[in-house]
C-alpha cells in the first residue's frame, strides 16, 4: 500500500518546523512515524507534505529541572527505557514502554508523536495522566504548558492548533511519588491495550490512577480515587474502590472486546493496579 504523495521537509529547528506548517496549512508532522504512516498508507490521512522533525536535537532527551522529569518530544520508547533518570526516578515509564509494541516500534515511535496521536489504545496518555504530568508545546504565538488531562482532549484530537510543536512531557513532583506502575491488558494480536491502567502514590496518600484502551480518550478514573485516597491499601479498601472505576466514564467497543467486557476488565486491573501500589 502506497501513501498519496507529498512533499517532504526536514527542519533543523522548531522554530523552522512552525513557518513550515504556517506556509503549508495541510501539512503534518512526522516523528516516528509509526502512528501517521500506517495512516496514510490507508489513505485515512493525506497531507500535502511532511515536517520530519527527527533531525531537531533540541527535541530529544531526558533531563532533570529541580524536582521535575522533562522527556523531549522526539525521545524515543528505547531511548526512554535506557535513560538512568528514568530508571532510577520513574521505572513505572519502562514498564508502559516496554509494553509498546516490538523492539521495532519502540525504536522509532516517540513519546511526544503518543501524546498528539491520542490513540484512545495508546499505552503512554494513562501513565502520564496518572503521574499528573504537563505537556509543553510551541507555536507562532510561542510555548504554552497544559496539564494531560487538558492536553488528551479526545479520540485522536489533542489540545494541539495544527501549527504546533509538542516538545516537552514534564513530570512535576518526582519525589512525592512512593509508588507507580502501568499494567495492560493487551489485544493479543495488536498487542494495543484492551485496557490499560496507570497509577500512582504519592507520599502524602494520593492516589491516582487512570485508564486507557476501554474508554474514547484516556482519563482518570476519579470515583476510585476518592474512595481509596487517604485509606489504607487492605484488600476490603481496594475492593471497594475498585468497584467504583466504570463509575462516570462512557464504555467503547469493537470486534475484539464490547464495552461491556472492557469495563469488566477495567476493574479488575483497577484493583490489580491499586494492589501493586501497596
Ligand atoms: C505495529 C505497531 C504496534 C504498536 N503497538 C503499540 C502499543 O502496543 N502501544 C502503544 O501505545 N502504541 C503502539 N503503537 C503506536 C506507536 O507507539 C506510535 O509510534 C506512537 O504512538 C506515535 O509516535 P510516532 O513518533 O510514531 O508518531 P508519528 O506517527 O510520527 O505521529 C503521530 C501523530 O502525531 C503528530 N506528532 C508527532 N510528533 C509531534 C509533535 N512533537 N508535536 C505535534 N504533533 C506531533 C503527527 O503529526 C501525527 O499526527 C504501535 C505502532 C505499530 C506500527
Amino acid at each position: 500500500m502506497y501513501p498519496a504523495e507529498f512533499d517532504y521537509h526536514r527542519p533543523e529547528s522548531v522554530s523552522d518546523a512552525i513557518k513550515l506548517l504556517q506556509e503549508n496549512p495541510e501539512a503534518k508532522l512526522l516523528a516516528g512515524g509509526h502512528s501517521l504512516l500506517p495512516v496514510m498508507k490507508l489513505r485515512l490521512a493525506q497531507p500535502s507534505a511532511l515536517v520530519d522533525i527527527s533531525r531537531i536535537s533540541d527535541l530529544k532527551g531526558v533531563r532533570e529541572d529541580g524536582d521535575t522529569i522533562v522527556i523531549g518530544a522526539m525521545t524515543t520508547y528505547s531511548e526512554l527505557m535506557g535513560s538512568d533518570v528514568i530508571k532510577q526516578k520513574l521505572p513505572c515509564l519502562i514498564d508502559a514502554a516496554d509494553n509498546v509494541g516490538d523492539v521495532q516500534v519502540r525504536n522509532m515511535g516517540t513519546i511526544g508523536g503518543a501524546c498528539a496521536h491520542c490513540d484512545p489504545a495508546s499505552d503512554f496518555p494513562a501513565i502520564l495522566l496518572a503521574l499528573e504530568s504537563e505537556i509543553k508545546s510551541v507555536g507562532p504565538n510561542g510555548e504554552r504548558t497544559q496539564s494531560s488531562s487538558e492536553f488528551f482532549m479526545d479520540m485522536f484530537t489533542p489540545k494541539l492548533e495544527p501549527d504546533e510543536v509538542v516538545t516537552e512531557i514534564r513530570i512535576p513532583n518526582v519525589s512525592n511519588i512512593a509508588k507507580a506502575t502501568y499494567i495492560k491488558f493487551a489485544h493479543p494480536a495488536s498487542g494495543y491495550a484492551i485496557v490499560g491502567i496507570g497509577a500512582v502514590r504519592t507520599n502524602d496518600g494520593n492516589v491516582q490512577l487512570s485508564v486507557t484502551g476501554s474508554v474514547p480518550i484516556a482519563a482518570r478514573l476519579s470515583a476510585v480515587e476518592s474512595e481509596i485516597s487517604g485509606k489504607d491499601l487492605s484488600d476490603d479498601n481496594i475492593k471497594a474502590a475498585a468497584e467504583k472505576a466504570t463509575e462516570g466514564l462512557d464504555f467503547v467497543g469493537d470486534i475484539h472486546a464490547s464495552d461491556e467486557y472492557r469495563a469488566h476488565l477495567t476493574k479488575v486491573y483497577a484493583r490489580r493496579a491499586l494492589e501493586s501500589l501497596k
